[in-house]
């Protein structure tokens, strides 16, 4: 059977993925009343090879999550040229800590004092300082890493004083299963831990928070950093 222009299907690839994602942004913003300008998705890069990643580039992305050592640090010699931001953004072993002090921009799963002591002793002096995110388990799932939220403050303290990092905000993952009332009011802890941080004069400006099924939640609730992954470039292999 012919294929005609009719039968076929939406557009798809990068560029319109992200067109539609940062539709869907302005929309949850705007209903919001929130300046979209004060939200910035990055590309969750997991699982793409770094030929996509330089796709996803030339459809306007400069900022790229990545989970896995092993997995982003080819990517991130092959992207060399084009120098995008790199987030870690999986779970930090202490024993892994030089390379990602080495390599990236911004850790956002930073859960215990440990780990962010030798991040700051492993930042290269000729870098600018490494922005860091607490992880929280805004939820209290056993499955999760991240801080208890009641033990925040306490970290954010400890954090706060070391040197090399510059200490941002919070992060968090939902669990998979919240439905749409559940999102909002774990993201509305998640603010109000960082107000709470803010009052102590703390000068937190990131929450990165809202994933591809749970974005308009998120926006609502104030995130500035969304870390979008499978609307952007579809399903990923198995893990
Ligand atoms: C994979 C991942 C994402 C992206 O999730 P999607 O549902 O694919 O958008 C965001 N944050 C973290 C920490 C992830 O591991």
């Amino acid at each position: 059977m012919l294929s005609t222009p009719q039968n076929s299907p939406p557009e798809s690839g990068i560029a319109a993925n992200r067109a539609r994602v940062l539709a869907r942004v302005a929309a949850a913003a705007e209903a919001g009343g929130r300046d979209v300008r004060s939200i910035t998705v990055l590309a969750v890069s997991k699982g793409q090879t770094a030929a996509r990643l330089l796709e996803a580039m030339d459809a306007g992305f400069t900022q790229f999550g990545e989970n896995y050592l092993a997995e982003a640090l080819p990517k991130i010699e092959a992207l060399r040229q084009r120098a995008p931001v790199w987030h870690f953004i999986g779970r930090v072993q202490a024993n892994k800590t030089r390379p990602i002090a080495e390599h990236f921009d911004w850790v956002h799963g930073v859960d215990r004092l440990r780990v962010a002591e030798r991040l700051a002793e492993q930042r290269p002096h000729y870098a600018p300082p490494l922005n860091v995110c607490l992880q929280v388990n805004i939820a209290g799932e056993a499955s999760k890493g991240g801080v208890a939220p009641a033990d925040v403050p306490q970290l954010l303290a400890a954090v706060a004083q070391l040197p090399r990092l510059a200490l941002r905000g919070l992060m968090c993952m939902l669990p998979y299963e919240a439905d749409s009332a559940t999102q909002h009011a774990l993201f509305a802890r998640m603010r109000q831990l960082l107000e709470q941080a803010n009052a102590t004069g703390l000068g937190l400006d990131t929450l990165s928070m809202g994933m591809s099924g749970d974005l308009a939640a998120a926006v609502a609730e104030g995130a500035t950093l969304l870390r979008i992954g499978t609307a952007l470039f579809g399903a990923r292999q198995s893990a």
